[in-house]
């Protein structure tokens, strides 16, 4: 018997829990302070109405002999596919029902496409990243290829001709950079990709951040994109399910390699290896797509984005530069003074009682920058951002 030794190439994640292990020290030792926090991913205000109403409307179903569901579709009921398919619609996008497959969240997808590749293969990503990509492909014992986002390129990476890649992720808008990749850029990438018979893993669980028509929400804006990329979504963030669960993956027709439909072959894994989502989770998830489902998503991704200027023009005012903030919740900040990522946590921490995440915890190229969120209620966000304010003022 031998284990996956590929585990023992994980990198330890240190991040979250130092974070909780300072911030609980620093509690400890200062009871009479009130810590903000600004660091979390998490969304903080609760499902809209619409959506608790057709929960309850689910549950209610289930309740008599008619309205029961066992074991639904695999892929997902075809109710919330058409709701998907007249969203993409909207944006430009044209798509089947079949090419989308509903799931428990785009994390499980992320990791679990990659049973359709073979570990040979090499694959692409940016630094600094949501760890996911990098802990997946790192047990699944693939070379990984590392893509430098730094401030020279504005976190936004562009092909490199001369690197060989066969599997790329991208990630717009960007966690942890709050970057966004415009038209012409993600152009460069779908030709690339072309180019070199590769495939683009788009994580798009942050498309609902980005207003107007200015920038893609969606690969499939650019022409030739369903040759070459599958995209992972969610309604995590679009409409506060991290704790319901449910996603999207998007596996076109059109994308064949080796004479095989990838779309087949994820139909087969997903059949084989998933049950399918909850009937009731699927009813709440459509329920988003209702026009006042749609109202009410909009106010509180609105609120979100409110907080996110609050923070970005605090930090306008003390002259520190930033990406994101704009078509993101997340705001990445270089960290004043040359301070590292987590002179920089310590600093807010002890000065302005206030955590956010290193960006050191990304990657080698998150060194000396700072994620923060604007996942936080109103109240906290303007007091943390003057606490913030005052400490540099004071201290640096
Ligand atoms: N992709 C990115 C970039 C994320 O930041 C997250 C969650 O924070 C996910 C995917 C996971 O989303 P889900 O809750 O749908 O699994």
């Amino acid at each position: 018997m031998k284990i996956n030794n590929n585990f023992n190439n994980i990198q330890e994640s240190y991040l979250f829990s130092m974070i909780a292990k300072k911030t609980n020290e620093y509690k400890k030792a200062n009871p009479d302070k009130e810590v903000i926090r600004l660091g979390i991913g998490d969304v903080t205000k609760p499902l809209c109405k619409e959506v608790i109403k057709s929960l309850h409307d689910a549950v209610d179903d289930m309740s008599t002999a008619e309205g029961f569901h066992g074991y639904g579709p695999e892929q997902g009921y075809e109710f919330l596919k058409e709701e998907l398919v007249k969203y993409y619609a909207g944006k430009g996008v044209c798509l089947s029902s079949d090419e989308i497959f509903i799931s428990d969240g785009a994390k499980s997808d992320l990791g679990n496409i990659l049973d359709l590749f073979d570990k040979d293969n090499t694959v692409l990503i940016p630094d600094p990243v949501y760890p996911v990509y990098v802990d997946t492909n790192t047990m699944a014992g693939r070379n990984i290829v590392f893509l430098n986002a730094d401030g020279n390129n504005g976190f936004l990476p562009l092909p490199d001709e001369s690197v060989k890649a066969d599997i790329i992720y991208l990630c717009s808008p960007n966690n942890p950079t709050g970057a966004v990749y415009n038209f012409e850029q993600l152009k460069e990438w779908v030709d690339y990709a072309i180019k070199q018979d590769a495939i683009i893993l788009f994580d798009a669980a942050y498309e609902c951040f980005i207003s107007g028509d200015d920038l893609p929400t969606s690969i499939y804006q650019i022409e030739g994109a369903k040759k070459c990329a599958i995209e992972f979504c969610s309604f995590s963030k679009t409409a506060g399910f991290t704790g319901t669960r449910c996603g999207y993956t998007v596996v076109p027709f059109d994308l064949v390699r080796e004479d095989t439909s990838i779309n087949k072959m994820w139909l087969r894994r997903q059949t084989t290896k998933f049950n399918g989502v909850p009937y009731i989770v699927q009813k709440g998830a459509a329920a988003v797509f209702t026009a006042e489902g749609q109202k009410e998503i909009k106010e509180a991704i609105a609120y979100y984005k409110e907080n996110a200027l609050i923070i970005a023009s605090a930090l306008d005012k003390l002259g520190i530069s930033y990406t994101g903030g704009k078509n993101s919740p997340y705001i990445w900040l270089k960290c004043p003074n040359n301070m590292s990522s987590w002179e920089f946590f310590d600093f807010l921490l002890e000065k302005a009682n206030v955590v956010g995440t290193p960006g050191a915890g990304f990657g080698k190229n998150g060194e000396g920058y700072f994620r923060l969120t604007a996942f936080g209620n109103r109240e906290n966000t303007v007091k943390a951002m003057e606490r913030i304010k005052e400490a540099i003022e004071k201290y640096l």
